[in-house]
Parts: structure tokens; sequence; C-alpha cells
């Protein structure tokens, strides 16, 4: 058995990331270890951030595309409604950028990087944990006196803790072409049609430099690649993709139900997908990520420093899952929607205001997740201003 560290971190996406430099920055002893070989490997996510996020955390500059300011709808029948805001709303992270530049403020941090390292079994232990590491074949144990599972959708260190795991998701693949001039003003396009994305969107983000198209759904309802392919022949002629070659593919699972109720004991916590922070009517998990991921170092800094469980108790899934009610039911309402008929009605009742003015919280609010981080509260007007040196 290796010596042990204050922290196991399992998973350097985001959450990870995240957690891990804000514990190093603490002071605490931090291992992080992700199966990947690399932060830039296999990126799974389209990367749009949305206004709050951008506002609340200082992302780099360099690691993000030009801002997006406007939405198109489309219904089956392709009827457009337009939605356009004042601000910018969204921008693309460069994520292989945005992961690398992550992972180099953690070793500044003093955070130790374990690449192509799996987490194979996590057993309870006096002082916190026994984790098995496995790494080019060989297993090492490792006693951690806390682990964080910023694991993804399908966690292992949530099995190993006994917390909750996620029963719920959308399957979502992409495809992203560089270098591609639309000569559309940077949007965010998308196409409510369940024949090609049952339950969610269909998407083409193309921000004047890249070029994301993607679908998602529900993975009983369709296959996703074909799903893809098909949505990309409609869409090729539009944004000038025939015969281009993209230079990515992405795809994963993405939590839709919701916050897990139980998500830290004494052992350990879990953040990001892992935790089930993701929007389930927007499945939007980037902005949750770093909040989440705010909470939990500080309440694992607190642990370690008191060694008191009731350090936790801010962590408290089934609390933040109660402020996402009504966004878990109008997803049970999307997910009903299987017909393109049933998608046309709900696409013509965006031509009438309240649905109007609902879409545009939707696609412009700042609901992505309650503000948990280290007890910030919003100012009025639901703006946060604070800039926090991240991932910087
Ligand atoms: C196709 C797609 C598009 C998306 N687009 C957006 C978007 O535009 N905007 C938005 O806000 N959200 C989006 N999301 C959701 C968002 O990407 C996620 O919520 C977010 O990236 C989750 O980050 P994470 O750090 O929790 O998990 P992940 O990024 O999944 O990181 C988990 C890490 O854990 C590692 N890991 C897993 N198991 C083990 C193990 N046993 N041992 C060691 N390492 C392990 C993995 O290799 C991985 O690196 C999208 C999701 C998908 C699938």
């Amino acid at each position: 058995m290796s010596a042990g560290v204050d922290v196991l971190v399992v998973g350097a996406g985001l959450a990870g990331l995240e957690c891990a430099r804000r514990l190093g920055e603490a002071g605490a002893s931090v291992l992080l270890a992700d199966r990947k070989p690399a932060v830039d490997h296999a990126v799974h996510t389209t990367g749009i951030f949305v206004r709050r996020t951008l506002e609340s955390y200082a992302l780099p500059d360099d690691c993000l595309g030009p801002p997006v300011r406007r939405v198109e709808l489309y219904s089956p029948t392709r009827r457009a409604a337009v939605l356009q805001s004042p601000h910018d709303e969204y921008r693309v992270g460069r994520m292989g950028a945005l992961y690398r530049r992550g992972l180099d403020a953690c070793l500044a941090a003093g955070v130790q990087w374990a690449p192509s390292t799996s987490l194979a079994a996590l057993e309870p232990d006096a002082g916190g944990c026994v984790a098995t590491l496995e790494r080019g074949g060989h297993n090492e144990r490792l006693r951690a006196r806390f682990v964080i599972g910023a694991d993804g959708a399908v966690s292992r260190v949530a099995a190993g803790l006994g917390l909750d795991e996620n029963r719920e998701w959308i399957v979502g693949v992409e495809e992203v072409f560089h270098g591609v001039r639309t000569g559309h003003e940077p949007a965010f396009h998308c196409w409510i049609d369940p024949s090609v994305a049952p339950g969610y969107i269909a998407w083409v983000v193309d921000d004047g430099e890249e070029v994301h198209v993607g679908v998602g759904g529900y993975a009983a309802r369709f296959k996703p690649a074909e799903a893809l392919r098909r949505f990309q022949a409609r869409v090729a002629a539009r944004f000038r993709l025939q015969g281009v070659v993209p230079a990515e593919r992405r795809g994963g699972r993405i939590p839709v139900g919701g916050v897990l109720p139980r998500i830290a004991c004494a052992r350990g916590l879990l953040a990001g997908d892992a935790a089930g922070a993701v929007s389930p009517l927007t499945a939007g998990g980037l902005d949750p990520c770093l909040r989440l991921s705010e909470l939990a170092a500080s309440v694992t800094a607190a642990f370690l420093a008191t060694g008191s469980e009731a350090a936790l108790a801010p962590y408290d899934g089934a609390a933040l899952r109660a402020r996402f009610r009504t966004r878990l039911l109008i997803r049970r309402v999307l997910s009903a929607v299987r017909s393109p008929a049933a998608a046309e009605v709900a696409c013509a009742a965006l031509r009438l205001p309240p649905f109007r003015a609902a879409a545009h919280k939707v696609f412009f609010g700042r609901g992505s997740f309650p503000d948990v981080g280290a007890g910030r509260e919003p100012r009025s007007g639901g703006a946060l201003l604070v800039r926090h040196p991240v991932l910087e």
C-alpha cells in the first residue's frame, strides 16, 4: 500500500479538476486520478457555457469561442421561432485547452496527477477508504481520508461509498467541424423533433469558428449514430458541411433525473455528473459542475479540518433536488412528446407570448443551478458579478 492522501479525486473532468485545484490550494494532499491518458482525450461535451457561468467564473478567454446571442428553434416541419438576446448568452468552450489549463492549475496547487489510472474498487477503512487503483495492468492500493467521486454519469465511487446512483439518462452524440464559414450570425439552432431526438433536441451550434452538430434523446427510443447521420443530411447544405470531414466526434450519457438525494457521507462525496448535477430540463451540466464543486471543496476542507461529519451537512442533495421540482416536471412532459405531430403543436405554442416568454427563460434565464458556492448569494436580479480565479 502506498502512502495515503487526504483526498483522492476520481475523474479529471470539469468537476474533478475544480475540486482538486480548490483542495490543493486549501493545503490538502490530493491525488487526482483519471482512466484517460490525458485530460483532453475523448472530450464528450459540446462545451456551451451559459452567461451566468461566464459572469461568475473567470474562464480563460482564449479557451472560449465567440459569443452567441441568438437561438433558433425549429419544429419537425422546420417552422422557426427566433429568440434574440441583447447579451452574450453563450460561449462554446475549447474544452481540450480548458481541461489542460485546469490541470496546470491543479499541478501548481500541488495536486498529484495520475493519468491512465482507473478506480477498480473502494473499501471502507477505519480512517476513510482504501482505493484499488489500476494502471497498466497493475493494481495499487491507496489509503485516502476522503474520496471525491467526479467520475461522471456512471459512478464507481457512488457504488463504492453506498451513495445514490443516476438512473435516468439521455444520450448525446455530436460531430465538431472546424474552419467552416457558414456566413450566418453565431447562433444556437435547436430542432424539437422526436424522430431524430426523442425527449431532447437536435442541435447545431455555430459560433463562427466551430460548428457542432448533434442529437440527444432517450437511449431506448433511438439509435444515436443513425439519428445523427439523418440529422446531418438534413442540415448539411444549410451549414456548408457537405464534403467536410469532422475534426472530432463526441458523445456520452447525460443524467437528467436531477441532483441525487444522498451525495455525501463520512468517507466521501459525489460532484458533477456523478451527483446528478445537471439541469433536467436543458441537460446543461457545466454550470452545475462548477457551482457544486465549489461547495464540495469547501465542505471537504472543513471536514478535513474538524473531522466532524457536521461539516458535510450543507452538501445536501435532497435540499438541492427540491429546487428542481418544476424542471423535473417539465422533463416528464418533454419525455412524453413522442410524435412529430405533438412536437409541431408544442413548437406552434412558442409563437404565443406566454410560451415565448417561457422559452426565453429556459434559454436565457439564470436558473441552471442554485448558487450553492461557499455561501454566496446572487445579487438582486440574479446577476452574480463576483469573479473567481477558476481554471486560470
Ligand atoms: C454530448 C454531450 C454534450 C453536452 N453538452 C453540454 C453543453 O454544451 N453544456 C453543458 O452545460 N453541458 C453539456 N453536457 C453535460 C456536461 O458535459 C457534463 O455535465 C459535464 O461535462 C460533467 O462533468 P464531470 O466532470 O462531472 O464528468 P466528466 O466530464 O464525465 O468526467 C468524468 C471523468 O471521470 C473519469 N472516470 C470515470 N470512471 C473512472 C474510473 N473508474 N476511474 C478513473 N477515472 C474515471 C472519466 O474518464 C472522465 O474523465 C453535455 C454532455 C454530453 C454527453
